[in-house]
């Protein structure tokens, strides 16, 4: 009885989904044109789909068309799509040592195609160079860092995985004939089933992956203030709820620092609206340099900032307070007059038992930098709240 169906028809099916899996990419990238993997996925399907079609041939076509320029196309193709997937992932893919390898191995395929003609030696030639590749595609997409819930590289990770498998049981049946006891072309069909599932897969992947990375930016850039790239209100109230249920829970100290730079409104005045606009980024730039990476810098409005600082108790703020003063002090502000020195009055404030939220704390800071604005400015104070331990105005 004939097989229901030959790997010629499976071909021929397999030719027709690339070119339309390369059509979607492609639309993929038309849409996408600031983001490098999409391109990489448009041009290597599409270089997929052209030597999968000459693959096609090779009944009818001259043995160079079909053997010769298919694996042109179908090994510097694959290469293009599996490194756009590990750019993705946030890795540098090895571009230069992936060339190399693609013409090494072209180059061994002509021999065993036309110099030295032997099929076995050529197929092996081409799955192993495709093992590897996915191999390590699909270890990079298991080592990618992703958002909690997001498993879009598991599923690639495990889809290459598969691939990886198919490809070494067609060696080891296609080639070197252990094929279990099942028919010997069973392995090259098993071959061509599995791409033919797995590709739409991984398409079908890859544009979510691209949704998802369009979301989470959209999502990063709500949280961020435009000038000066600090976190915004709406990021600190979400920061401010997680550390304060923290340190319910936990019992450890938080402080806050409300930061103003003094004398904005004559710096404008005298020096420009746009020069005020450069010393907000610098000198947002200064504090958040003279923090720690789990403190929260945020604009909390105009030209007043907050830090919030898990973990630390009032002397510990202070230091940092005075630190991060210290840091604006010594900045200075590039302007049409030359460079512009600014600075910044700091009020600080515990969290303490007393405290029933934390706009309270919010509150006493803001009364305490009040008190370092009274006091001539340039300058950290602290309010301990009621705490009798803690040091009261500094
Ligand atoms: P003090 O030392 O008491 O804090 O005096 P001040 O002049 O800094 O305080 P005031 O609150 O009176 O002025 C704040 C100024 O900050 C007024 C406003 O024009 C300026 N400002 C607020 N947002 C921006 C901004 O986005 N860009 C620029 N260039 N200026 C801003
Ligand atoms: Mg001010
Ligand atoms: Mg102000």
């Amino acid at each position: 009885m004939p097989p229901v169906l030959d790997i010629r028809t499976l071909v021929l099916i397999y030719v027709g989904i690339s070119l339309g899996l390369a059509v979607v990419l492609i639309y993929l990238w038309s849409v996408q044109r600031n983001y490098p993997p999409a391109k990489d996925w448009a041009i290597g399907s599409l270089m997929v789909a052209i030597g999968l079609f000459l693959f096609a041939l090779r009944q009818e076509a001259p043995v160079f068309l079909s053997e010769i320029l298919s694996n042109l196309f179908l090994l510097p193709g694959f290469m293009l799509f599996n490194f756009g997937i590990v750019k993705a992932a946030g890795r540098t893919p090895p571009l230069n040592f992936g060339i190399a390898v693609c013409v090494l191995a072209n180059a061994i395929l002509v021999w065993f195609v036309l110099g030295a003609p032997n099929y076995p030696a050529a197929v092996l030639t081409q799955t192993l160079v495709l093992v590897t590749l996915n191999l390590y595609t699909a270890h990079v997409c298991l080592k990618a860092k992703t958002a909690k819930g997001n498993h879009t590289f598991t599923l690639l990770a495990s889809l290459f995985l598969i691939l990886v498998m198919a490809g070494v049981w067609r060696v080891a049946g296609g080639v070197f004939g252990l094929t279990f006891s099942f028919s010997p072309t069973l392995p090259r069909l098993f071959w061509v089933a599995t791409s033919l599932i797995a590709f739409p897969m991984i398409t079908v992947l890859l544009t979510l992956h691209t949704s998802q990375r369009l979301q989470e930016e959209i999502h990063a850039q709500a949280r961020r203030d435009i000038l000066t790239n600090a976190y915004n209100r709406r990021a600190f109230t979400e920061f401010a709820d997680l550390e304060w249920s923290r340190s319910s829970r936990h019992g450890y100290p938080l402080s806050i620092l409300a930061v103003d730079i003094d004398h904005f409104k004559d710096f404008n005045d005298q020096h420009g609206h746009q020069t005020g606009d450069a010393a907000l980024i610098q000198v947002s730039r200064a504090a958040q340099a003279a923090l720690r990476l789990n403190d929260v810098w945020c604009r909390y409005g105009g030209e007043e900032f907050v830090a919030l600082l898990p973990n630390t108790a009032m002397n510990q703020a202070m230091a940092v307070a005075e630190r991060l003063r210290l840091s604006v002090e010594s900045t200075m502000i590039d302007s049409p007059q030359g460079a512009l020195g600014v600075s910044v009055s700091i009020g600080v404030a515990q969290r303490l038992p007393t405290h029933a939220s934390l706009s309270e704390v919010l509150a006493i800071s803001d009364a305490a930098l009040y008190k370092a604005k009274a006091a001539g400015r340039n300058r950290v104070v602290g309010d301990g709240g009621e705490n009798p331990s803690a040091p009261r105005i500094v």
